[in-house]
């Protein structure tokens, strides 16, 4: 692999001690496995409330939920906006999870953080560099998700603006890569796991929803994830998936799918 190493503070040169982020009592990119699930989008309080508690039932630390949608085309559903923000940490706060929720413009930032505990910036907006450079200069952890035709430089770079910023906290995402394939929606590329791994001190974070893009290859692709030595899964659920308002329903696991795959991947490696 050419590696360029322009990024420095990313690098496991320079920081040979693998990155453990704290929060509130889960820590992220140690030898413990962190699970974060939930749906694709926050769409209403008795939504997210149920999904939040099936999650926690379950086992996993943190909900996930997008109140801001990047669609590929304008007219899909874009997210309910700063009121998911509430309805998403309202479910959190009464379930007693960690919430990750999407930040797609500087200007949300401080708001987005205001709510969540983790904000993730999505694959096409890996190299919003604005954006980075804003999430460089809070203290809020970050869960970047690859370019979806990122290389590993690329992507180390992209972390490298938020770690420049003045931001530690920073994980990795393996979200699945564009390739010749169309049977999967993206190719989930698990070598990146072990190769981000030895390049970077940074936890690296799986998600075998996007990876895929298909139900039935959620747990497979969670546990090679697992074996693959990620940090942790984010993972797509929904109570009601052919229903969802966006398109990622066909991706999202039934609750007691969700559940089934949170008690295997307990035997592969111990939960934070
Ligand atoms: C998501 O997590 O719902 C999402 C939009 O992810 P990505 O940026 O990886 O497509
Ligand atoms: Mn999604």
């Amino acid at each position: 692999v050419k590696i360029s190493k322009s990024y420095k503070l990313a690098s496991r040169d320079f920081h040979p001690d693998p990155t453990i982020i704290q929060l509130k009592g889960v820590e992220i990119g140690g030898d413990q496995l962190v699970v974060m699930g939930g749906p694709c989008a926050v769409e209403s309080p008795e939504q997210i409330d149920e999904i939040a508690r099936l999650v926690k039932a379950s086992g996993a630390q943190v909900l996930r939920g997008g109140a801001f949608k990047p669609r590929t085309g304008p007219y899909s559903f874009q997210g309910v906006g700063v009121e998911g923000l509430v309805m998403m940490a309202e479910a959190g706060r009464k379930h007693g999870l960690l919430t990750i929720t999407e930040v797609m413009t500087p200007e949300y930032v401080d708001v987005c953080a205001e709510y969540a505990d983790i904000l993730q910036v999505g694959t096409r907006n890996m190299q919003n560099f604005d954006l980075l450079r804003k999430l460089g200069q809070i203290q809020t952890p970050v869960l970047l998700k690859r370019g979806f035709s990122a290389t590993y430089d690329e992507f180390l770079n992209a972390a490298e603006y938020i770690l420049a910023g003045g931001n530690p906290n920073v994980m990795l995402c393996e979200r699945g890569i564009r390739t010749f394939e169309s049977y999967t929606r993206n190719t989930l590329d698990l070598a990146a796991i072990p190769v981000l791994q030895s390049l970077s001190h940074l936890p690296v974070i799986s998600d075998p929803s996007h990876g895929t893009g298909r139900r039935e290859l959620v747990e497979p692709m969670s546990k090679a994830s697992v074996a693959a030595g990620a940090n942790g899964l984010i993972v797509e659920m929904h109570t009601d998936p052919d229903n969802s308002m966006t398109g990622d329903g066909v991706q999202s696991l039934f609750p007691d799918q969700f559940a089934r795959l949170m008690q295997d991947l307990e035997k592969l490696a111990p939960l934070c």
